[in-house]
């Protein structure tokens, strides 16, 4: 065995201890949310995090590294595992076992203390828990150093490659053009009306639905799941074993449906992965903002479009005949396709949703250069809020509260979910060209010729290519906000009838 053969046997059994890693999470995510106290949880976490740090960082991990590196015959495979694992080994090597555990513990406090922050609406509750997470991420970065910058060192680990710089230069451009566009659309004298998607929906139903849905899409269910948790999400608990959660809301059918078909988005990237690639540390998306782009695709690009709702529509109707009998398909799909600046993230639609990472963007990059506290956060929120969508949140839930991310010590991460839209566009258009008949495929409740297309180009390759290949890889282009822009224009013109 050489040592680059060596190195993939022994990150095998790193990546396992990482799936017990996720298996943990995902059932106190789905099963424990009533629980009072987290406590052994968090020990138990946290073990199998220095379990997995001791291994990564060991001295035979050291020494392989540096005899593969002398390998002169390395395959494409071989060659990104060297490279992932490199990545590993130096994350690992530069920060001690102290911080990796304090900073696991405290994010398991965390998200208790926000969790009843957010439900009692009062982020004092969540800011002292808040203070001390990025306290620890700013020390996180500045042991890791991987740029100058301790922001671009933090996106770094969710966006490898990418920098504050890099992201700025993508995003500025794109921003003022964005709040024109939302304010152009309202403008307009014939606004699609949702009140349909306001009325009572039973959530067991929407459920039941989103089953139906995620089947047609082909999710696998020999190996996956769908279950309910407070905040959606993708778990691979094993390389054949990608779960998905989603969320019911009785009086808006949007989350549970245009979540479901989001999370699946994820999970036929992971489920998608080629079987050489299993258990091995490229058994992964290559970076979140990749990841994002196959969900959003999925969920935006597919799922609202007119000819999903050709097929669905008559489906919906039978589900939901009180509300939907005789209801107009086109109206209703005019209905999820309402554009309007709301406050909530994940329920925003795809127009507005770049402001609000936009705004999360701007305000991480200062948190972490130290030039706004912690405690200034909710006021902050809701001045840059106005700014960008001309509404104020009328509570922190629905403010500064609502997100996840930050008491998991995620900070860097939200950039990515945009970056996501940008790389979706752009994928799309490419996939259009290749395959024209695409939307009439939706029309029938055929989806395979998409899933093809993507597992062939972006699923099966793992993380072997870095985000900014991959794009230029399918598309022949670096990243390109304007087919972005370019995609709304084309719909929603004619929705808003302009
Ligand atoms: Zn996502």
């Amino acid at each position: 065995m050489n040592a680059i053969e060596e190195l993939k046997e022994y990150f095998a059994e790193i990546m396992r201890l990482h799936y017990i890693q996720v298996t943990l999470g995902w059932d106190q995510e789905v099963n424990m949310q009533n629980y009072k106290s987290l406590e052994g949880r968090s020990k138990q976490v946290s073990l199998i995090e220095k379990l997995i740090h001791k291994r990564v960082t060991s001295e035979k991990v050291g020494k392989l590294i540096k005899e593969a590196e002398e390998l002169a015959d390395l395959n494409e495979i071989e060659s990104a595992m060297l490279r992932e694992i490199t990545r590993e080994y130096n994350l690992a090597t530069k920060l001690p076992e102290k911080l990796v555990t304090e900073i696991a513990e405290t994010s398991i406090l965390a998200a208790k203390d926000w969790r009843e922050a957010r439900a009692k609406s009062d982020f004092s509750i969540f800011q002292n828990i808040l203070e001390k997470s990025v306290e620890l991420q700013k020390e996180k970065a500045r042991r890791l150093k991987t740029h100058p910058d301790m922001y671009s060192t933090l996106i770094d680990l969710y966006e490898p490659g990418a920098t504050y710089n890099w992201i700025a230069n993508v995003f500025n451009p794109i921003k003022p053009k964005l709040i024109d566009f939302v304010k152009k659309l309202n403008y307009s004298s014939n606004k699609p009306d949702d009140s349909i998607l306001r009325k009572y929906y039973d959530p067991d139903k929407q459920f039941e639905l989103s089953f139906e849905i995620i089947k047609k899409l082909n999710y696998d269910l020999g190996y996956g799941r769908q279950d309910r948790s407070t905040h959606p999400f993708t778990s691979s608990l094993a390389s054949m074993d990608t779960r998905i959660t989603t969320r019911t809301s009785e009086n808006y059918p949007n989350e549970c449906i245009f979540g479901t078909i989001h999370e699946c988005g994820h999970a036929l990237y992971e489920m998608g992965i080629k079987k050489e690639l299993h258990d091995t540390i490229l058994c992964n998306g290559t970076s979140m903002g990749i990841h994002e782009s196959q969900s959003r695709m999925w969920e935006n690009f597919v799922g609202r479009s007119k000819e999903f709702w050709m097929y669905w529509y008559p489906t919906f109707q039978k589900y939901f005949p009180e509300n939907l009998k005789n209801y107009p398909m086109q109206e209703f799909y005019r209905a999820v396709n309402t554009v309007q600046p709301s406050f909530i993230r994940v329920n925003a639609d795809e127009v507005t949703y770049g402001l609000h990472i936009i705004l999360r963007f701007e305000l991480e990059k200062e948190l972490i250069d130290g030039k706004i506290q912690v405690k200034e956060l909710p006021q902050l929120w809701n001045s840059k809020f106005e700014d960008l969508l001309g509404i104020i949140p009328p509570n922190d839930t629905q403010g500064v509260l609502q997100d996840i991310h930050w008491s998991m010590g995620s900070i860097g991460y939200f950039p990515t979910y945009f970056l996501g839209n940008l790389y979706g566009a752009q994928i799309y258009q490419n996939v259009l060209k290749k395959i024209p008949q695409l939307p009439e495929d939706y029309r029938k409740g055929e989806f395979s010729n998409l899933l093809n297309y993507l597992r062939e180009n972006v699923h099966q390759h793992g993380s072997v290519y870095r985000a900014s290949d991959l794009i230029k890889r399918i598309t022949g282009e670096e990243l390109n906000p304007n087919y972005f822009m370019d995609y709304l224009e084309k719909k929603y013109y004619p929705i808003y009838n302009l």
